[in-house]
């Protein structure tokens, strides 16, 4: 039986962290065996926030880092599919259908849309970025997928995919299978400074791509409980950073309960149980970091990998749609016009036009 598929991805917007790791690579990694994996390096999707020229020079560099992550984190390019959005023009064809089978005022109720909007200081909705969720319909639909594993925050964008989809289907006849979003378990991962989300922006996050030294430095220097002035003083477990991150990343289960017992009667500094995480997260990026380092000491392989991914993606591309082409009946228009005027060519060639 052929495997289910999935599409997923980033905006390659910079480095991932271990936040990008917990909420959804993680996830990429255990899933592409069972399923046949699309991971989308979204380059068109930055534009609607930043169209800017110095944001479009960054991007060659951003998406090196984006494929370089997937690799280090252990998705298998003999597994799946890594594809550069922008490379596969079929996709803006399809979301320009897709523009048509919804509505401005639908479009304007996802919350993700106002909130990218005032993050990027941006006063008025362009177009292109009420189109998100659009263009993300056509991305999931493009390689037919049935399941989209993504954050919270991108819940309502499938949605938007799945009545686009049914108001595809209900129009020019089934085409599209109704994907599904599978919303991360995890949640949010908090910041190194006890900030509810770990990012980038906020100067909170420990990188994938960071060196041992790095790591211990940052930890080190982390949010714990503010109350707990000295050693001694009973500590809060509950919503600690310290301890989240104990227990998202060190196997050592017996280690973090003996921590958070002494952290809670006061019997243990901050300083161990920092140590004691710091080793934790080192063990889990140590074979991340080998893993990037094979990549990086292949010269031009992080490139291939994601040509090969792209022209794969664009050969699914073709073939879905032609697919939608034929079932709204778009493919007629052009057929029959091309095919009358090939005729008359032909009757050029052998002599017999001239009437
Ligand atoms: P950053 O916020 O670091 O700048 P980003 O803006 O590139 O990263 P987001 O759009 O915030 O990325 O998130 C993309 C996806 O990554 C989210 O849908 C979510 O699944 C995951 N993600 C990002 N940060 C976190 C986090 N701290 N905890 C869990 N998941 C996260
Ligand atoms: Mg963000």
């Amino acid at each position: 039986m052929e495997r289910k598929r999935i599409l997923t991805g980033d905006r390659p917007t910079g480095k991932l962290h271990l936040g990008h790791y917990v909420g959804s690579l993680a996830n990429r990694v255990r899933l592409q065996d069972e399923y046949e994996c699309f991971f989308i390096i979204a380059d068109l999707h930055t534009l609607t926030t930043k169209p800017e020229k110095e944001n479009i020079e960054q991007l060659s560099e951003n998406v090196h880092s984006a494929v370089l992550d997937y690799l280090s984190v252990g998705i298998d390019p003999k597994k799946s599919v890594i594809y550069l959005q922008s490379a596969v023009p079929e996709v803006t064809e399809l979301a320009l259908f897709f523009q048509n089978l919804i509505t401005v005022p639908r479009l304007s109720r996802v919350p993700s849309l106002k909130e990218m909007a005032q993050n990027a200081h941006i006063e008025e909705m362009p177009f292109g970025l009420l189109g998100y969720p659009v263009l993300q319909a056509a991305d999931i639909l493009l390689p037919r997928a049935h399941l989209v594993p993504v954050g919270k925050d991108n819940e309502a964008h499938v949605e938007v995919t799945r009545e686009i989809a049914r108001r595809f289907n209900y129009l020019y006849g089934e085409t599209f299978p109704i994907p599904e979003a599978m919303i991360s378990e995890f949640g949010s991962l908090a910041g190194t400074d006890g900030n509810a989300k770990m990012s980038k922006s906020l100067n909170n996050a420990i990188f994938l791509s960071d060196d041992e030294k790095t790591v211990i430095k940052r930890v080190m220097s982390m949010y714990t409980d503010p109350k707990r002035i000295r050693a001694d003083i009973p500590g809060t477990v509950e919503g600690n950073p310290v301890f989240i991150y104990h227990d998202a990343f060190n196997p050592n289960k017996a280690e973090i309960e003996d921590l958070k017992a002494r952290y809670r009667a006061g019997k243990v500094g901050d300083i161990e149980v920092k140590e004691k995480l710091a080793r934790a997260l080192n063990t889990f990026l140590d074979p991340i970091r080998e893993r990037r380092a094979y990549y990086e000491s292949q010269k031009g392989l992080v490139e291939e990998i994601l040509y090969e991914g792209t022209m794969r993606m664009r050969e699914e591309a073709r073939q879905t749609l032609s697919l939608a082409k034929k079932a709204m009946g778009m493919s007629s228009v052009w057929n029959r016009i091309s095919r009358k005027a090939e005729e008359r060519q032909k009757k050029a060639a052998s002599g017999q036009v001239g009437e």
